[in-house]
């Protein structure tokens, strides 16, 4: 087995090639939510296949569901009753934006202070060229190899769960390697090992048959603007926690984010408090939350002198790990009904939840992972959540239920991803690129001690 400075040299040595590799992909420009870039997305697949054959992978194919944009998988065989890994990142990127906001070209790579800016430089054209550099830089494998390599994830990968189902077969795994995620700051490894799920609803609040007059009615009679605003104050309490009965939440480990720099993160202004309490990282990753995220009302401009029939708005709620989503969605609906303010007509209408995901996190992959991540850094990985929901990894989950999935990265807080001026710090960029040779180098032994010990 390699040692960890041979693999550390090996890695070196392949990271000139990589970086170009990684150039070469990010020129072009792959972004998924775009209609007219499919040919991009096509030329990005094309491009991906030949890294991969390049790469010794065998049966390196762009697969490509109807209505869906191109995916490539291949794979490469490993000895009889060694593990297989799934390494899986995307092609596809985020737009630019507004170019005026991007110190330089987003689609042409360019190095400063230790950091390579452009669009998909991180997210996730680096977790192509991460898995490339793991496999480049080991030059024997005693484990089976799968790759997929999304192009729709930007756009919440909405072909994947059929790609999955026609061609799951080729991608089934006992490990997944899902590089798409951060790690919690330059120096720190983390491994993302919960995320959030929740649901969309929109509730409509009506007090009157039809608008009238604010001074002749105004007084005794509800306008439904107001009772609106009533409604969505109980879903909070003093705290700023959540308020409604039967959610569930759970804690986090606190690890060393302060108020200061969450606020800073955030961009909240002077003066203005967090909400809730426990823990920040608990807040964040393991409790409800709900948000507003927009209300049809009358536009103030134009607004008439007359009480409100009917108001709506929409809400956003996130449920922690461990919340049954269908459960939560009702109590949330049942609260809506039940704190209607001044007898007003309440109706909710609400979209299909998303599960939360939670990591199972005491398996061989993952103390294997955990040993390559602090060797690569020599720092001690973190477990941390991410708030939102993403759905490939839920599909993934859901498609492979046996397998250790480990979400792992190449992102750092400063990468800004889906914004202008992405980056890619390159020095964590090399660390886990050797993370990963040493996982994949490791596994097999990981695997046959656990079946000793078994
Ligand atoms: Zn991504």
């Amino acid at each position: 087995m390699a040692s960890a400075d041979d693999l550390r040299v090996a890695v070196a040595r392949v990271m000139p090639s990589v970086r170009d590799d990684l150039a070469a992909l990010i020129r072009i420009p792959s972004v998924s939510s775009d209609p007219s870039a499919s040919e991009s997305i096509r030329r990005s697949a094309e491009a991906v296949s030949s890294l991969l054959r390049a790469a010794g992978l065998d049966e390196v194919e762009v697969l490509h569901v109807e209505g869906g944009h191109p995916a490539v998988l291949g794979r490469r065989a490993g000895p009889t009753g060694a593990p297989t890994v799934l390494l899986y990142a995307h092609h596809d990127v985020q737009p630019a934006g507004d170019l005026r906001d991007w110190a330089t070209d987003p689609f042409e790579p360019i190095e400063r202070d230790g950091r390579l800016f452009a669009r998909g430089a991180a997210d996730d054209k680096a977790g192509i060229a991460l898995h490339l550099a793991a496999l480049r830089a080991l030059d024997d494998l005693d484990v089976g190899v799968n790759v997929l390599i999304e192009g729709e994830e930007e756009i919440g990968s909405p072909t994947l769960d059929r790609l999955l189902a026609l061609h799951g077969d080729r991608l089934a795994a006992d490990v997944i390697v899902l590089a798409d995620s951060t790690n919690w700051r330059v120096g720190v490894p983390a491994l993302t090992t919960s995320l959030r799920g929740g649901f969309n609803l929109v509730v409509e609040v009506r007090t009157l048959r039809h608008a009238v007059h604010n001074g002749v009615y105004g007084g005794p009679v509800p306008d439904a603007l107001t009772a609106l605003a009533r409604l969505l104050a109980t879903l909070h309490d003093e705290h700023g926690d959540v308020a409604i009965a039967g959610l569930h939440r759970g804690s986090a480990d606190a690890l060393d984010l302060t108020d200061e720099q969450l606020r800073a993160d955030a961009g909240m202004l002077d003066g203005v408090r967090l909400l809730g309490t426990g823990t920040l990282t608990s807040r964040l990753w393991t409790s409800p939350a709900i948000s507003v995220s927009g209300i049809d009302a009358p536009p103030v401009e134009t607004a008439p002198m007359t009480l409100t029939p009917s108001a709506r708005a929409k809400l956003t709620v996130r449920i922690p790990p461990g919340e049954d989503a269908d459960a939560a969605q009702h109590a949330v609906v049942a609260h809506l009904h039940s704190h209607a303010p001044w007898g007003a007509s309440v109706t909710v209408s609400a979209g299909n939840p998303v599960r939360p995901f939670a990591a199972r996190t005491g398996g061989p992959a993952y103390a294997a992972a955990r040993a390559a991540l602090a060797e690569a850094w020599g720092a001690l990985p973190v477990d941390a959540g991410v708030g939102g929901s993403i759905n490939f990894v839920r599909l993934i989950a859901e498609r492979f239920p046996d397998a250790e999935i480990l979400i792992t990265g190449v992102e750092d807080p400063d990468t800004r991803a889906h914004s202008a001026n992405e980056s890619l710090h390159l020095g964590e960029f090399e660390r886990a690129c050797l993370a990963e040779a040493l996982l994949l180098a490791r596994l097999a032994t990981a695997w046959s001690d656990r079946r000793e010990n078994a």
